[in-house]
Parts: structure tokens; C-alpha cells; sequence
């Protein structure tokens, strides 16, 4: 599977230089060569990287996939199971303590079914926004379960990796909590197929993301 660690750190290209983010390939891969930071991703990936020319393949292919037309719809009751637990967490959200936030899911790469990414051994990736914070997240399968690794990224690049813990909850209890590192990232392994929120405090602030299908 991908490593998020190649988001922000990592021995770089040939030509030197950190590998970009993930966000960054994205709009890359959606031409926004206004931003320097988009400029920059995009000179990196010319440079000669490898894993971030697949990344950016992968990305274009994705684009191309959903460009083509209506996608595989969820299971009904997973669907219905995952309306009344974001109408939950937004109750929570709502009359929680201060700052607590909902997360904002920016990309999910459950699109990216398309047999010829999943042989390539992709897993599915996530993306959210957490106020100034962004998750990345990878989910795979095995045999134990699936293994969601994220890794919680700072709206400046150059800013020190965010602290704190999250939890991930699953049909309402929750299932794994993990301590973030040094680098911002969790691990979360044997995870059974059900319905999650990840929530937690990090940094200065706290969160739940809308529920997302976890399958077997
Ligand atoms: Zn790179």
C-alpha cells in the first residue's frame, strides 16, 4: 500500500526536494498552476520521482474513471446506517465543547475500485480537512482485518507535525485509540467491516468526521 509518509517526508527526487502532499498531486492533477506550492509539486514530479509519478498517475486515472460516468452505488442499508450516524455526530458536534469541528471529506479513493488500480495493490485513500488541519488516510485489507494508517498534516508545510490522539468508532463504540506521533501519523489495525467516525483532539481542536464504510 501507498505510504502517507511519502506526503510530507522522505528522501525526495533525484533532484532533491521534499516529496509534495498528496493535496498537492491533486490539484496538480487539476492543473491550478497559480499556486507556487502547485508549481513546485509539479516540477518535482518532472524531476524524475517515481513513487510520485504513480501517485499522479494513479490521481489522473481516478479523475478519468469518475469522469466517465455514474459510480457503484453503496449498499442500502450501509447508506442508511451512515445518514443517521453523520445526523449523530453533527448533534454531538453541535453541543459539544468548544471548536469541535466536523471534518470535511475532500477526496475518497472507495472510487478508485476499478480492477486494474485495486490489482496494482492500491489502498483506498481518504482525505479531510480539519480546520487548518488536513488527514490523510490509506485503508487496506487483510487477512486480521483492514489497516487504516492517517496522518494529520499542518496547513503550512513547514510547520511542526500537530499532536494529539484520535479514536476510531465504530457503530457507535469505540473500537481503536491511538496517540499520534512524531510525525503526526496513527495506526489503526483489525478494523471489522461496519460503519466508523474517527474523532479525537488534535492539536487545538476537536473533531468527528461524517461516518465512512469500512467493508470486508
Ligand atoms: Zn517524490
Amino acid at each position: 500500500m501507498p505510504d502517507p509518509k511519502r506526503a510530507s517526508s522522505g528522501p525526495g527526487a533525484p533532484g532533491g526536494g521534499r516529496h509534495p502532499r498528496f493535496r498537492r498531486l491533486l490539484d496538480v492533477a487539476d492543473g491550478l498552476f497559480d499556486d507556487v506550492r502547485v508549481r513546485a509539486a509539479s516540477d518535482h514530479v518532472e524531476s524524475g520521482c517515481a513513487p510520485c509519478r504513480d501517485e499522479l498517475a494513479s490521481i489522473i486515472a481516478l479523475r478519468d474513471r469518475v469522469a466517465d460516468g455514474p459510480l457503484e452505488a453503496p449498499p442500502r442499508a450501509a447508506l442508511r446506517r451512515a445518514s443517521r450516524l453523520f445526523v449523530a455526530a453533527r448533534v454531538r458536534a453541535g453541543v459539544a465543547v468548544v471548536q469541535r469541528v466536523i471534518a470535511t471529506l475532500v477526496m475518497d479513493g472507495r472510487m478508485a475500485a476499478a480492477p486494474a488500480l485495486r490489482s496494482a495493490g492500491d489502498g483506498r485513500r481518504l482525505l479531510w480537512t480539519i480546520g487548518e488541519l488536513e488527514l490523510f488516510a490509506t485503508l487496506s485489507s487483510g487477512s486480521r482485518g483492514a489497516l487504516l494508517r492517517g496522518q494529520f498534516l499542518p496547513a503550512d508545510d513547514e510547520a511542526p507535525a500537530p499532536t494529539g490522539a484520535v479514536r476510531l468508532v465504530r457503530d457507535g463504540r469505540v473500537a481503536v485509540h491511538a496517540e499520534l506521533d512524531d510525525d503526526g501519523e496513527f495506526a489503526a489495525r483489525c478494523l471489522m467491516p461496519g460503519t466508523y467516525v474517527i474523532e479525537g483532539e488534535v492539536g487545538d481542536v476537536a473533531f468527528a468526521s461524517p461516518p465512512f464504510v469500512v467493508d470486508a
